[in-house]
């Protein structure tokens, strides 16, 4: 079968060939098979470059199973947790939280806006937090948080942090050093099919796992700590979905992890120019919050009709906005493999052709 399509969404992001090669090979059996212990060993190894230190596990699960497992392992009964957001899933961890029977103290800033520092700090000021969560990529507005003066407020106030990093690891640099879970998933800009949701812990933050009991079995990070080494998986793992990661991690490493942030960077500036020269605004206003993953750009009221328009007249998938932004934010993912200059040019060849 042949299929033309290009798929240009902020995740999941086309999977290269080589990729889903991988997933046809023969599946092991993980309970028996000690050989897949050391593949898994191996993998989340490779993964350091990308992540930059830390313990590494991979869940089998998409990248919301991370966001739920990190406030399910982190957050005990009674936590104060300080969600600072501009976004739809920056405002999604309170929700978690109270699900998990912490105390939610929200800092939000309007979507167009970077996160609120002072605001947080004197959030902070005010009262004891236990852990704080944010987002590096509002993938719904396309906005790029600078997370380093949070996260250094944080440490001076000794809080744990929970990054949801799953629409920038991969594409952008993390840092990841400073962060206590940092949370990724295969199908955003690894370029692996959906299934995995990849983590790293720190040492403190797998003290604080290991000292509460959860309410959670699946979502429990507890037993990832020892998992390789003791080989033993609280559940049998997803083989092919693993494989494929391995070769879309290769994939990275091979290229150089650095070429690869350029090459997102680049796409991402092309997108923004493409569209100021179509007279289109995107958000956010500031390049410097602009993320190299996905851009977002404002259409008022037309979004879903220019967003079907691309598909069915030039075979390219889109995304529209969020919530109340439904049809006010169209979106195109350069993420992974996508974050090509010739597939950004031809996505907004199409985009042109449809608003002419
Ligand atoms: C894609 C994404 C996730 C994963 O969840 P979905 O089920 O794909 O929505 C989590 N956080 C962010 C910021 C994402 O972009």
């Amino acid at each position: 079968m042949s299929d033309d399509r290009l798929r240009m969404t902020p995740g999941p992001t086309e999977v290269p060939s080589r990729v889903r090669e991988r997933m046809s090979e023969p599946t092991w059996n993980p309970d028996v098979e000690s050989e897949f212990f050391e593949f898994y060993r191996v993998l989340t190894d490779k993964l350091e470059p990308v992540y930059g230190g830390d313990d590494v596990a991979i869940l089998s699960g998409e990248g919301i199973l991370g966001l739920e497992a990190a406030i399910a392992s982190l957050v005990a009964e009674g936590d104060r947790v300080l969600c600072v957001s501009n976004g739809i899933y920056g405002d999604g961890f309170a929700d978690f939280v109270e699900t998990y029977g912490g105390e939610a103290v929200t800092c939000r800033s309007p979507s167009t806006d970077p996160l609120d520092l002072e605001a947080i700090k004197s959030t902070l000021a005010e009262g004891e937090f236990d852990v704080a969560t944010m987002v590096h990529c509002e993938t719904p507005t396309g906005t790029l948080n600078d997370l380093e003066p949070v996260l250094s407020l944080l440490e001076d106030h000794d809080v744990l942090s929970v990054v949801d990093a799953v629409s920038s690891l991969g594409g952008a640099p993390v840092p990841v050093d400073e962060i206590d879970v940092c949370l990724g998933a295969s199908q955003k800009c690894f370029s692996a099919p959906p299934g995995l949701c990849v983590l790293s812990v720190s040492d403190r933050a797998w003290e604080k796992i290991e000292s509460f009991e959860t309410r959670s079995f699946y979502a429990d990070l507890e037993p990832w700590r020892t998992a390789a080494d003791e080989e033993w998986f609280p559940y049998t793992h997803a083989t092919s979905n693993l494989f494929a990661l391995d070769a879309a991690i290769d994939v990275i490493l091979e290229e150089g992890v650095e070429s690869v942030f350029d090459r997102h960077a680049d796409a991402a500036a092309l997108c923004r120019d493409r569209a100021r020269e179509l007279g289109l605004e995107t958000y956010p206003e500031s390049d410097e919050l602009a993320s190299p993953t996905v851009t977002a750009i404002h259409l008022e009221g037309r979004a879903q009709e220019v967003q079907q328009q691309v598909q069915d007249e030039h075979d390219i998938v889109l995304s529209t906005g969020l919530g109340e932004h439904e049809d006010d934010i169209l979106r195109v993912g350069h993420m992974g493999h996508n974050a090509r200059r010739e597939r950004v040019e031809r996505t907004m060849d199409a985009i042109e052709a449809v608003l002419e």
